[in-house]
């Protein structure tokens, strides 16, 4: 996967770079299922990339309105299934987002804690 220097971003191939980074640009680097800010970190902007709303794997297609800037966590946890629509989508992935920190945070599943926390 190409790494893109100009947005600080992995960018699949099917979506080319100026393709891309308009996406990225319209949507100001947000994850639009999170609201991840892609700018505010270098380690934010690693993550983010273009989401096909309606998957590649189920016709969907490389139009600016199936197009939006997501994390590559909210991207792998909505994976290709198909939704009604984008708020459907959102919905889903908030919801497992939701999901998987309740169990990160009660069943420990986390690395232990660093010392200090001050
Ligand atoms: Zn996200």
């Amino acid at each position: 996967m190409p790494f893109n220097i100009m947005t600080l971003s992995l960018v699949d191939r099917p979506i080319s770079r100026a393709e891309g980074l308009k996406i990225l640009e319209r949507d100001q680097f947000c994850c639009q299922y999170c609201g991840l800010d892609g700018k505010a970190s270098f380690e934010n902007a690693l993550v983010m990339s273009v989401d096909f709303v309606v998957p590649r794997a189920r016709k969907g297609k490389k139009d600016p309105g199936n197009l939006v800037a997501c994390c590559r966590p909210c991207n792998m946890i909505k994976r290709t299934r198909v939704y009604a629509n984008f708020d459907e989508a959102r919905k889903y992935v908030l919801a497992q987002r939701e999901e998987m920190r309740h169990a990160w945070e009660t069943k420990r599943v986390r690395p232990a804690a660093r010392a200090a926390t001050a």
